[in-house]
């Protein structure tokens, strides 16, 4: 088994971008994530960028300055375009080798230092876009605890579906209105029935919730027919980022059943604007492993290499601010922590899954993780879990009580990586907000 980590990881690194060097920043010399940005407010085309510190790289400028030489140069001048769809699909070796030139012209001592700093945009000043064209989305139903929690309220009878432990469940979803951090939407509106009705009634959701996800973005695609086989499935991985998938959870559990979710998910879902690419990501790897009674995956879903490290510890963190705390100048609270270490199935054999049957994925598809609960009551990631279906409301700081997201609340998610030894790296956040239903 190779070793993931190379010179980009080492911890003892530091950049002439002195932000870059502070201990709590997300963004150290060992991350350098990817966004589409642009000036705030400014008529400039969106190009990609890196982040360093509290600044961007700006890539349509080191591109121009051609800083970089071969395939880095390539790789930076893809990344120039609108979506950087064209770099995802470049592969994993451009993608390395982009991201090794930065960390040598980003490095404290660097001979590029002076040319590189006429492309630096502080993040201060920059919005964002989504970083690519998503032509398919697919959402994933990764954490045991969610699944087992939800099935419980749905179906006490049988909480947790007897495929759950043999294949990485899933659905497809719709990309056209998942945006970037900084997303507003109109509580949805539709077809609702309480258990004791006899007939559903129209209008706006009541259980409005969020759902605390990985979103994982394919790089390379495959050929239909040709399927991805779980010892290449991550080279076709460009990167994660955080992923809020709003669910409207009464609208869900109407419509749901035979064909799984439709109106209650597609209505908005919020994505942070920097991608970390699972490059960035080796050090923090961690073992697959399966309860002692649970089985074994088959055999196309397994492999050394996955079972030793295929799982990312991630620590995962949730956040409201209501329009009381935000009127009253009040920090946002903390609704739970979690990680996506607890994930059933990894990144690996979602790919692997996803394409044995032939189906082809394609540079810039999305995948959802799945809300990634933990085991304990209070890692769950929605307040469906949190607030026992509505059944115990939460009580925030300032007195207000939530059993699910209500007009004007802002949910935030972060997450970060650390381990002993290593350089610590952040994700930023997604930050969205709920606004009153349109009439
Ligand atoms: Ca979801």
């Amino acid at each position: 088994m190779m070793s993931l980590s190379n010179e980009t990881h080492a911890p003892h690194l530091t950049s002439w971008v002195s932000s870059a060097n502070t201990p709590n920043t997300d963004f150290p010399i060992q991350n350098l994530p990817f966004a589409q940005f642009r000036r705030k407010g400014s008529d400039e085309v969106f190009r990609g960028g890196v982040a360093i510190g509290d600044l961007i790289v700006d890539l349509a400028a080191a591109s121009a300055a051609e800083l970089f030489e071969g395939i880095a140069q390539q790789a930076a001048e893809a990344c120039t375009q609108p979506t950087l769809n064209d770099f995802m699909g470049m592969g994993k070796s451009a993608w390395s080798a982009l991201r090794l030139a930065l960390s040598r012209a980003l490095r404290s001592g660097s001979a590029q230092q002076s040319v590189l700093e006429s492309c630096l945009v502080p993040q201060s000043e920059a919005e964002y876009s989504m970083p690519c064209q998503i032509g398919d989305y697919t959402d994933f139903y990764t954490s045991v605890h969610h699944a087992s929690a939800v099935g419980a309220q749905f179906r006490p009878d049988n909480p947790l579906l007897p495929n759950y432990k043999w294949i990485p469940i899933g659905y497809h979803g719709r990309a056209s209105s998942i945006d970037v951090s900084g997303q507003t939407f109109p509580r949805p509106q539709g077809q609702t029935k309480a258990p004791e009705a006899s007939e559903p009634s129209f209008g706006p959701c009541k259980r409005l919730d969020h759902e605390l996800e990985v979103g994982i973005f394919i790089g390379s695609g495959n050929t239909l027919g040709e399927p991805i086989d779980i010892e290449h499935a991550e080279d076709h991985v460009f990167g994660l980022c955080l992923f809020n998938d709003w669910s409207a959870r009464d609208i869900q559990a109407w419509e749901y059943q035979p064909l799984g979710p439709f109106l209650s998910k597609n209505f908005a879902s919020t994505i942070s604007p920097w991608i970390v690419s699972l490059e960035a990501l080796a050090p923090f790897r961690a073992p697959f492993l399966r309860p002692e009674n649970d089985p074994q995956p088959l055999p196309y879903l397994s492999s050394e290499t996955n079972s030793k490290q295929g799982e990312i510890d991630i620590a995962l963190q949730v956040l409201i601010q209501t329009e009381q705390m935000r009127q009253a100048g009040r920090e946002p609270e903390i609704l739970a922590n979690s990680s996506f270490v607890h994930s059933y199935w990894t990144i690996a054999q979602m790919v692997t899954h996803h394409t044995v049957n032939g189906c082809n994925l394609r540079p810039g598809d999305l995948f959802g993780s799945g809300t990634q609960s933990g085991p304990n009551h209070e890692e769950a990631g929605s307040l469906l879990e949190l607030s026992r279906g509505g059944k115990e409301p939460l009580t925030l700081a300032n007195g207000e009580t939530r059993s699910f997201i209500e007009d004007g609340d802002t949910l935030i998610i972060r997450g970060w990586c650390q381990k002993e030894g290593v350089a610590p790296i952040g994700f930023g956040e997604v930050s969205s907000t709920v606004l009153p239903p349109n009439n």
